[in-house]
């Protein structure tokens, strides 16, 4: 389990003030000395991530953030750092030292975690501080906070009870390929092995695919293209052919009617977003003119799969597809553009390495600013005119 990718771990920020016991918290939470705790403000400056089981809800990745209160000239980077992280969480610990209430900053925090659809947990830190009198009084103003103090393991344990029950309510229950097959279907894999394949292993959307086919008692089989044909004369009665994206023309042709088929990417973009917009989005290929400018974004920063898919092959089959001279720009990792206004479209990996959260987020973004949005795979199907018979499976 301690392989689980961060991408599919579900992710808790710890926001406050510097020196608002944020990282005593976490380091007690997870029952380890993770990030540096002294009383001098501003000691936690970079994010401190710690992935752990967070038994029994499974595994989270925890985030302990910068203080949100910090003027300096580097505070104000490391703020803005925070503020990045606390877009793509999926929940919020929230962590006010009850001894230096401020209504202010936290009215302004309250309005950051409703813009962003963050549920949290109010945690009043050091309460060992408080007198009887001042607890009762916080207790009337916050009914719902929960008080802590990192030198009473009970009310440590009492926040991780209350953070079991919330995260459970929260949780990302969307399917890769259990719920479009039923129990017992047969889905055949195509995973091509040439040179461009990373040597003696599978890449992680092929990894996770599979395992869910395993979990959802869908029956898998996997083999390269060179052997799909035989493999769809052994076996009677596919449901579905996934295919890597770039091998998407030579296996329709193998395919040829007898089965559904799409691509590991698509299924991704339906997983990670939304796949209707990015079916929508892949329309504006055939719009595109002169001069315009397209943003690829890949989520890994040194791929080491599909080498150069977004840098060369992209760029080549649209610029033959279209007949136009667009230009591109690339942007990987956790860069992706705060202006997206200049583009004519993005086009997006299929973003395994990403949470969900995380990739609605660019969504968004791209339609805040009237720029379509579509993926890797559905680009290759478009291009090769059988981007229908790529998304049949879905019934969109
Ligand atoms: S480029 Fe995107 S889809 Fe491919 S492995 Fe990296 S994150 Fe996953």
């Amino acid at each position: 389990m301690n392989k689980t990718p961060n991408s599919n771990r579900f992710q808790i920020g710890i926001f406050g003030k510097t020196n608002s016991g944020k990282s005593s918290l976490l380091n007690k939470i997870v029952g380890q000395d993770i990030s540096i705790v002294s009383n001098v403000s501003g000691t936690t400056t970079d994010s401190v991530k710690k992935a752990m089981e967070f038994l029994p809800f499974g595994p989270v990745l925890f985030i302990d953030t910068a203080g949100l209160d910090d003027k300096s000239e580097l505070g104000k980077i490391r703020v803005k750092k925070a503020l990045n992280e606390l877009k793509k969480v999926d929940f919020a610990l929230f962590v006010m030292d009850s001894k230096n209430i401020d209504m202010a900053f936290y009215r302004d925090q309250i309005i950051k975690f409703k813009q962003y659809n963050i549920p949290y947990i109010l945690v009043l830190s050091k309460s060992e501080l408080l007198s009887n009198d001042e607890k009762n009084t916080i207790e009337k103003i916050f009914p719902t906070g929960i008080f802590v103090t990192v030198e009473d393991e009970k009310s440590i344990l009492n926040l991780k009870d209350r953070m079991l029950l919330e995260f459970s309510k929260e949780k990302e229950e969307s399917k890769l390929i259990g719920d479009l097959l039923p129990y017992n279907s047969k889905v055949i894999m195509v995973v091509p092995v040439d040179s461009e394949a990373p040597k003696g292993r599978l890449i992680l959307p092929q990894v996770q695919i599979l395992r869910e086919c395993l979990d959802s008692g869908i029956k898998s089989y996997v083999v390269r293209d060179t052997e799909l044909s035989s493999a769809l004369d052994d076996i009677t009665n596919v449901d579905l052919v996934i295919t890597d994206s770039q091998a998407f023309k030579e296996v329709e042709k193998i395919v040829d009617g007898r089965a559904k088929l799409t691509s590991f990417s698509i299924l991704f973009a339906r997983q990670k977003g939304d796949l209707d917009t990015m079916v929508k989005g892949v329309k504006t290929l055939s719009k595109l003119n002169h001069g315009d400018k397209i943003l690829i974004a890949e989520t890994c920063t040194h791929n080491t799969s599909h080498e150069d898919i977004g840098r060369v092959k992209i760029p080549k089959l649209i610029k033959k597809y279209t007949g136009k001279e667009v230009e591109f720009d690339f942007k990987f990792g956790n860069d992706f553009p705060e202006d997206l206004k200049n583009y004519a479209l993005v086009i997006h990996c299929g973003a395994c390495m990403l949470n969900k959260k995380n990739m609605q987020i660019r969504i968004d973004e791209s339609l805040e600013s009237n720029v379509p949005i579509t993926n890797y795979g559905l680009v290759i199907a478009e291009v090769n005119g059988i981007l229908n018979s790529a998304i049949k499976i879905f019934n969109l």
